[in-house]
């Protein structure tokens, strides 16, 4: 007998041999029709692979990632099947899953192309082999024989694939006539989808290298019933309405223009004010908080960046050094504010009276990305950060982390995000020595997490061994108002910089200590941030924030004037005023403002000409009747100080 560890600490004695299924059988029938896959002692694994010895086990069903991973993985393979089965000597490259569904990257037969119809047979022939319920079986193989065994079978890829691994730990995986390399772990049989859709083609480089061979991208994604795939469809529609690319432009927010470079965006005068707002709200409140504003430059000397240790991950592979034409200097484009924080903090020396010290910047950095990688506002080139980083004692940590988890919250509340978890990265136990500073200190700052996390009520997920080499973090994930998931901020513990930097401060015993330094970006980035903000709210974004509060809408061309001087009166006030005084009837620029989601609209004509009034109409909610300039005035006044006065209080 083997003792198997559940996730609650029950143990409970099987027959060595056990499989995840018929584990899963033993606690309820119910768990056996939902799982997926299973980890054993930390490791995802097939269902159906036995387990010999006492080990920690979970079991995994659609509500986990590691189940859903398990899931697409396995519909890869069959639509990899099914592609070779419609297109013989279709060549095959790499199929993993994805955060919704999955891709395989496929060289296709010479002059061979797909379109929409192919997508649509080949997602037939993928059902067809779902109802064989083929099982998917592992086998073990050494390299010699998977090296044969795809060079009989004509698939140069997976032969670079197998050339760079290591004998011994090489794996096939088989259902119906089709073979694939992998490390797995799959669903026990290809009976478990029930519903699919293919839903993008694009072109990729193999390894994503310019230098390789372009292959075709098919995207997928799968489902255990078909509900979920009506439900996903559904989703995916309001999505599209929802795209910020799309309301981007069509609020004229921001524009991205070939001319200019892929990848760095521009804000158009709307965007740059929402902008303005956003960063005015976090200053406003990181002042309350005690953080101070510093400015520096773009680019930086490559020592610093060597120094930091960022030149190796973001030098060679990224945007290259910048040379001056005489003095043989070399400069980077900045990738990461925290080097220059750090010699902020070397400007004097500090005493532990001066801690925390807390430095912010809306810091714009650079990082090379492949261009097919780019995407609108959220996989962008040059992007700013809403950075700052804490210089504290290590016995400050939880009090720091617990502000910047305020914060996070005031932001969120501020912004309608009701639904968010975190997720607490720490160090793997099992392998201490990969990781950078004291055991005493990796132990404080990690229980510093999860005490402030806990004592600040949030939902959060811990995971070992997800923590960088330098500091344990906290991640922010969001769901938006069509319940999809967005990372957000972060939180991060750093023992690394303080190090390299050399950074000091005087203690109460007179001598010199390292201080910790938190990296903080609740945001993330404005552009990312942006992105979000904007298929959350559909664009609709709240009052205090938006660009433009209020339109002015004078009935004909006679009351032009009027409405100009309204228009000039609530700027004056700061309230954000515009006048549409186009050429067009009174129900088109209603119409068309509302679609410019405008939170008020003001209608003036010969009667408010005369009493000094404006009709005022509220998005969604239509005519609120006549009111006087100053009545108006003050009522949004006050609505935007409630609103703001509520977050920072
Ligand atoms: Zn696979
Ligand atoms: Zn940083």
């Amino acid at each position: 007998m083997i003792k198997i560890t559940l996730p609650d600490n029950s143990v409970r004695e099987f027959d060595a041999g056990v499989n995840g299924m018929e584990i899963a059988e033993a606690i309820s029938r119910n768990l056996a029709k939902e799982v997926l896959s299973i980890s054993v002692n930390g490791e995802v694994r097939d269902l159906m692979r036995p387990i010999n010895s006492d080990a920690s086990i979970k079991l995994y069903t659609w509500e986990d990632k590691e189940g859903r991973d398990t899931f697409w993985h396995s519909s890869a393979h069959i639509m990899a099947e099914a592609i070779e089965a419609y297109l013989p000597g279709t060549k095959f490259g790499i199929g993993p899953s994805i955060d919704n569904g999955f891709y395989y990257d496929i060289d296709l037969p010479e002059g061979q192309t797909l379109t929409e119809k192919d997508l649509t047979e080949i997602e037939k022939k993928m059902m067809d082999l779902a109802r064989t319920k083929s099982d998917i079986v592992r086998s073990e193989i050494s390299k010699e024989d998977a090296l044969k065994l795809f060079t009989e079978k004509g698939d140069p890829y997976k032969q670079e694939l197998i050339s760079e691994l290591t004998d011994g730990t090489i794996t096939l995986y088989q259902q119906g006539n089709f073979t694939d390399l992998c490390r797995g772990p799959h669903l026990p049989n290809t009976g478990y989808i029930k519903a699919l859709k293919l839903t993008n083609i694009a072109g990729a480089y193999w390894r994503g290298s310019e230098k390789n061979k372009m292959l075709t991208r098919v995207y997928g994604i799968t489902f255990p019933k078909q509900k979920l795939l009506e439900e996903y469809l559904v989703l995916m529609e309001e999505a599209k309405k929802r795209d910020h690319r799309k309301i981007g432009k069509e609020m004229e927010l921001f524009m991205i223009s070939q001319e200019v470079g892929q990848g760095l965006p521009m804000w158009l005068p709307k965007g740059a004010m929402l902008r303005e707002q956003l960063e005015k709200f976090l200053k406003n409140v990181q002042k309350k908080f005690g953080y101070d504003q510093v400015i520096t430059p773009h680019i930086g000397d490559v020592k610093l960046y060597k120094k930091s240790g960022h030149y190796e991950k973001y030098g060679k592979d990224s945007f290259q050094v910048i040379k001056t034409p005489t003095e043989g200097e070399e400069y980077l484009l900045k990738p990461m504010n925290c080097p220059h924080h750090c010699e902020i903090f070397r400007f004097k020396p500090r005493s532990y009276k001066d801690l925390p010290v807390r430095l912010a910047e809306f810091g714009t950095v650079y990082r090379y990305e492949q261009s097919g990688e780019l995407h609108g506002l959220t996989r962008v080139r040059g992007f700013t950060q809403d950075d700052a980083h804490i210089f504290c004692r290590p016995d400050q940590l939880k009090e720091e982390f617990l502000k910047v988890i305020d914060i996070v919250f005031i932001i969120f509340k501020a912004l309608d995000f009701k639904n968010y978890t975190a997720q607490i990265s720490l160090r793997d136990p099992s392998n201490k020595e990969k990781y950078i500073g004291s055991d005493e200190n990796w132990e404080k700052a990690e229980r510093s997490i999860i005490e402030a996390c806990a004592e600040k009520g949030l939902n959060t997920v811990t995971e070992l061994g997800e923590a960088a080499f330098y500091g344990p973090k906290l991640d922010f994930m969001v769901k938006d108002a069509i319940g999809r998931s967005w990372q957000l901020g972060t939180i991060q513990v750093d023992y690394n910089l303080p190090e390299r930097f050399d950074l000091e401060y005087i203690g109460a015993d007179d001598k010199r200590h390292r201080p910790v330094m938190i990296h903080r970006a609740p945001f993330g980035s404005m552009e990312r941030f942006c992105a979000v903000l904007i298929e959350h709210t559909a664009g609709k974004f709240p009052i205090w924030l938006t660009p433009e509060q209020v339109v002015v809408l004078p009935i004909s061309e006679k009351y032009n004037d009027y409405a100009q001087k309204v228009s000039d009166y609530l700027n004056n006030s700061d309230i954000r005023t515009v006048v549409d005084d186009r050429n067009e009837k009174i129900g088109r620029k209603i119409r068309d403002n509302e679609m410019k989601r405008i939170p008020y609209l003001l209608i003036v004509g010969e009667k408010e000409n005369e009493t000094e009034t404006v009709a005022v109409r509220r998005q969604g909610e239509g005519d609120q009747g006549t009111v006087t300039l100053l009545e108006f005035k003050e009522m949004i006044l006050s609505e935007v100080k409630s609103i703001l006065s509520e977050l920072y209080n």
